[in-house]
């Protein structure tokens, strides 16, 4: 067979790129021959675009969503003596950027399934000093946010979303990041929307939230181009080159995320006879009308690090989300919010493995997958 059904890389945009190339040359020729390379009004057409997109009141551009998740918590007030209470089960991002505004994330438990925090274990978490939740949305579904909204209004606390992976999900109508004072998106490259590079998003309907935030990102400059700062802020920009790019793949999005939950659905039933050692993702039904959209396809399985070791072997490409519950990184493990025993996100990260799945996957590549996958097992049994 041809080489695109043997070598199946764990992510690759190419394709894509090469199809759409004549309108994205068009594009990229206009940013560079109007010699205006960042935060001009092409940065400012994305803002509009995917605030129309999601609802949001405001959409505040930045450089990735790692720094659209510090800019969230200072706007949001999130500071020195505060507790920011978020799942264990997560990339690290959603910890250190509560270090980076000065306060103390608090690691809770996940709930198995949905990978998202456990409102109960949340609760059980909460101190005088804590001053948000920050759930966060993974792989291809919101948390059980009518809960968590309840869980913060019950104890009068912020909730934030850390919704890097939630472009285009909603529940109840609302999209990712908007069930409370604010949340963020990540353009980063694998991302459901990805640019050539790095480049991210806040996402508010609090206008003060807003406009400090849009102070924060250039240096806590007041007014633009007057040089006065009133604090201490970031130099966190996207360019126009990466806006352009992300606004011609947002007119692809609605196709790309049909194209994603066919794969999974293929997925699905080509793993289904290896239940009880390959379990296949796991969706809340939905209480309201809502959508996922499979960013990630994640697995979890028996024997993971050698299943992961005969698909590289094979030329397939997988990723390990994740590793380790965040209270076991070498940075959080010694804190006070480590304390809390994480027993779901341990087990998810000993069992947990990402498939191949992005819109430029063929049905072929992925019935190669699933195909390796029989044999593993197979063998072994
Ligand atoms: C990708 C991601 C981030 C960070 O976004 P970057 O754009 O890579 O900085 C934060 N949190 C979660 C859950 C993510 O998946």
């Amino acid at each position: 067979m041809s080489e695109t059904t043997t070598t199946v890389p764990f992510f690759s945009g190419a394709a894509s790129v090469r199809r759409d190339w004549p309108r994205l040359e068009a594009r990229i020729r206009e940013v560079a021959a109007s010699g205006r390379f960042t935060s001009g009004p092409v940065t400012a057409e994305l803002e509009t675009a995917i605030a129309e997109r999601t609802g949001a009141r405001h959409a505040v551009a930045v450089a990735n969503g790692t720094d659209a998740l510090v800019i969230l918590l200072r706007a949001a007030g999130i500071g020195p003596g505060d507790e920011v209470i978020v799942p264990a089960y997560t990339f690290f991002a959603t910890a250190s950027c509560v270090l980076h505004v000065g306060a103390q994330p608090v690691l809770v438990d996940v709930l198995p399934g949905s990978y998202a925090m456990d409102p109960e274990r949340a609760e059980a978490a909460i101190t005088p000093r804590t001053k948000a939740i920050m759930p966060v949305h993974l792989f291809s579904q919101m948390a059980d946010m009518e809960v968590l909204r309840d869980l913060a209004d019950r104890h009068g606390l912020m909730l934030l979303e850390d919704s890097a992976e939630g472009i285009d999900m909603r529940a109840g109508g609302v999209h990712a990041g908007l069930w409370g004072s604010g949340g963020v998106l990540s353009f980063f490259p694998t991302k459901t929307l990805g640019s050539l590079g790095d480049a991210g998003m806040l996402l508010t309907d609090d206008d003060r939230i807003a406009a400090r935030a849009r102070r924060l990102r250039q240096h806590g400059q007041d007014t633009e181009g007057e040089y006065v700062h009133e604090e201490i802020g970031w130099n966190s920009r996207c360019d126009e080159l990466q806006s352009a790019f992300l606004l011609h793949r947002l007119e692809r999005l609605t196709e790309e995320t049909e194209r994603r939950a066919e794969l999974a659905a293929r997925y699905d039933r080509l793993l289904a006879p290896l239940a009880g050692k390959v379990t296949t993702p796991w969706i809340a039904p939905a209480k309201t009308p809502g959508n996922q959209v499979y960013y990630v396809y994640l697995v979890e399985c028996d024997r993971r690090d050698e299943l992961a070791a005969h698909l590289e072997a094979h030329g397939v490409g997988t990723e390990i989300y994740y590793p380790r519950p965040l209270t076991e990184q070498p940075l959080l493990a010694p804190l006070p919010g480590s304390r809390h025993p994480v027993p779901v996100a341990a087990a998810a990260s000993r069992r947990a493995l990402a498939l191949p799945l992005y819109p430029d996957l063929t049905d072929a590549q992925a019935d190669h997958v699933a195909g390796l996958i029989h044999a593993f097992y197979g063998a072994a049994s």
